[in-house]
């Protein structure tokens, strides 16, 4: 028998692994869409990330009353949503927004607080006041807005969210989500950019546009997005341990596997084609 077994494997077997520094809050994303604006096979573009409190994050609002629907597929309760970030101010990012706003302002519990760049808040507010007048004052100071800064840091729930220019031919931001022990980054939507590299530097998840095959970059570019080779790219450049590629294009177009592959050649690591109600763990 070993004089000091406390000095031995099983100590270290007994589950500490699982207790991350974030307390309840893991490190895990949920795509409630992953279709481009026109796939009608998918929902469009929205993640949802658990924060600190079992408080919920949302980056973008697909479109519709969609997003309603995946959130209760999902089990993530409409209370629990805090903080919606919002990317740029295209249909497919923020046609969501005024049915979750009509919604959370029916149950008191609720509040949230939006996060966007200037142009963007802007065009959200102004859309809001054409299609829903008079309701940016139905949650009373239970609604909020916070103006982003490209490169400022906004701390959430036990999260530091950093937004990043995009290059998508209008104003549009990506994020750099950093919690205790894991970093996720969201470029989308986009062309291929430096700030991605930079901003995705040995992060532990990518969350990259694919629109296209890298046969057809004029097409993707052209559309202010990327080919699943420049996620690709940009994955390896940045050195992270993982790629997930959406906002895919319907069936007809793309079959997700080939862009996958197309991708995992160009990074040299793991990648994978996201679908709508995944959950990933970084
Ligand atoms: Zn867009
Ligand atoms: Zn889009």
């Amino acid at each position: 028998m070993s004089e000091d077994p406390t000095t031995d494997a099983p100590m270290a077997n007994e589950g500490d692994a699982l207790h991350r520094p974030g307390g309840n809050r893991a490190s895990r994303l949920t795509f409630l869409g992953t279709g481009d604006s026109l796939n009608g096979e998918r929902a469009q573009a929205s993640v949802a990330l658990p924060l600190a409190g079992d408080e919920t994050m949302l980056v973008d609002t697909s479109s519709g009353t969609v997003l309603l629907g995946r959130l209760a597929e999902a089990g993530i309760s409409l209370e629990s949503v805090r903080h919606l970030f919002l990317s740029h101010r295209h249909f497919d990012h923020v046609g969501g927004f005024a049915p979750l706003l009509a919604t959370l302002a029916s149950l008191p519990e609720a509040s949230l607080l939006v996060h966007a760049a200037p142009d963007t808040l802007r065009a959200l507010r102004n859309l809001l006041d054409l299609t829903l007048p008079g309701s940016e004052g139905w949650m009373g100071d239970r609604l909020g807005w916070h103006e982003l800064v490209p490169g400022k840091p906004t701390e959430v729930g036990g999260v530091e969210v950093t937004p990043y220019a995009l290059d998508h031919g209008l104003e549009c931001v990506g994020f750099r989500v950093a919690q205790a022990d894991a970093v996720a980054v969201f470029a989308v939507d986009t062309r291929p950019t430096r700030e991605i590299v930079e901003n995705a530097m040995g992060a532990d998840l990518l969350v990259h546009d694919a629109y296209g095959p890298q046969s057809a970059p004029e097409q993707a570019h052209a559309m202010g997005h990327s080919t699943a080779a420049d996620a690709g790219e940009a994955a390896r450049a940045a050195g992270v341990r993982r790629l997930v590629l959406t906002h895919l294009r319907s069936s007809r177009f793309v079959d997700p596997q080939v862009l996958a592959a197309e991708a995992e050649a160009a990074f040299g690591g793991p990648v994978s084609a996201a679908g709508d109600l995944d959950t990933i763990e970084f």
